[in-house]
């Protein structure tokens, strides 16, 4: 393992009677990385959350945290490692102060440590107002943030957060969001979530789980490009037969919506001005033509397609 690899996970199964939650996932978090693991509900997300914190056995495979491994060295790996879990580990009848000097204790930082780190948790979430307000009587926003406190108070090198923002309204989320792109400057972080513009805001990589196997790693940049191959929407007040639209270049089908507007499904082939040329020229009476963003449910079934269309084509 190189020095900036902090995680490696090698084909790691989890089995929960019959069911196989998580199928040979494999791997790596390199330093300075914001990582989203994105899955829709079901896909496997907390189950290897679970496994990479030391939380759940694996069926089989190894998890590597900086070089330790976490089941044979789980002292040495999880000193390295923060989590917070989907269900934060909050303690609603001790205040913020009680329970972050708890933690710190939990998280051996030697006792002449623990009020600068206390200190430094609660400065960096935000925390300063409400040290000595029970955590039960806080929003939910400020709870969250406790527990991202918990999880960063022995200033680990990885993060892991599991679907932070869930259950939060939009201000918490945007709140949240900006506090994991400040973490992302002094730790590596792994962000589970099934929402697509949280990773879109806040990683720097992405990894798709679906079904309990990883179907995609890419950048952002990758994820983008995919999102941005949904076509085209058009608007023509006297549109020309479809006959006529697919016979222009790049266009290889057209969804009708009604009578005035088509969604044109296009290859790189397809250049919009040239388009919007040719259909002034033609008088169709064009007022709208808007690129369509793919969701992430199409990038999904796109790539589960494509899966069972390459296990066919390998029977
Ligand atoms: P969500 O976003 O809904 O939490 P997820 O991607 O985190 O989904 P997991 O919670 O890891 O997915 O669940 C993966 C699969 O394993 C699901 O089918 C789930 O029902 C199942 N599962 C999870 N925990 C258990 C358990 N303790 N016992 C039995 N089945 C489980």
């Amino acid at each position: 393992m190189s020095g900036d690899t902090l995680i490696q996970v090698q084909q790691l199964h989890r089995y929960y009677g019959p069911l196989h939650a998580v199928q040979g996932v494999d791997f790596s978090l390199n330093r300075g990385e914001v990582l989203g693991f994105l899955g829709p509900n079901g896909a496997g997300k907390t189950t290897t959350m679970q496994m990479l914190s030391g939380n759940l056995a694996p069926s089989a495979g190894r998890v590597l945290i900086h070089g330790h491994d976490i089941l044979d060295e789980p002292r040495a790996a999880k000193a390295a490692l923060g989590y917070l879990p989907e269900q934060p580990p909050l303690y609603r009848e001790l205040t913020v102060l009680e329970y972050l000097h708890y933690c710190a204790r939990l998280n051996r930082i030697p006792k002449p440590q623990i009020a600068a780190a206390v200190d430094r948790a609660q400065e960096r979430c935000g925390l300063g107002q409400v040290g000595k307000r029970l955590i039960g009587n806080l929003s939910k926003g400020y709870q969250q943030r406790v527990g991202i406190a918990q999880a960063i108070i022995h200033t680990p090198e990885v993060v892991i957060l599991d679907e932070p923002t869930v259950g939060l309204d939009p201000i918490q989320i945007r709140e949240i969001r900006a506090l994991i792109r400040e973490l992302g400057q002094e730790h590596s972080v792994i962000l589970s979530t099934h929402i697509l513009p949280e990773v879109q805001t806040t990683c720097d990589r992405v990894l798709i789980i679906n079904r309990g196997r990883i179907a995609l790693q890419d950048d952002l940049a990758g994820l983008d490009a995919r999102l941005q191959q949904g076509g085209f929407r058009v608007g023509l007040q006297q549109p020309p037969t479809v006959e006529t639209l697919l016979a222009m270049p790049g266009i290889e089908r057209i969804e009708r919506l009604d009578t005035q507007h088509f969604l044109l499904f296009c290859d790189t082939g397809f250049e919009p001005a040239a388009f919007a040329r040719e259909a002034v020229e033609q008088d169709w009476g064009l007022n709208e033509l808007s690129p369509q963003m793919r969701t992430l449910e199409q990038v999904f079934i796109d790539i589960t397609c494509r899966e069972e269309t390459d296990k066919e084509a390998a029977a």
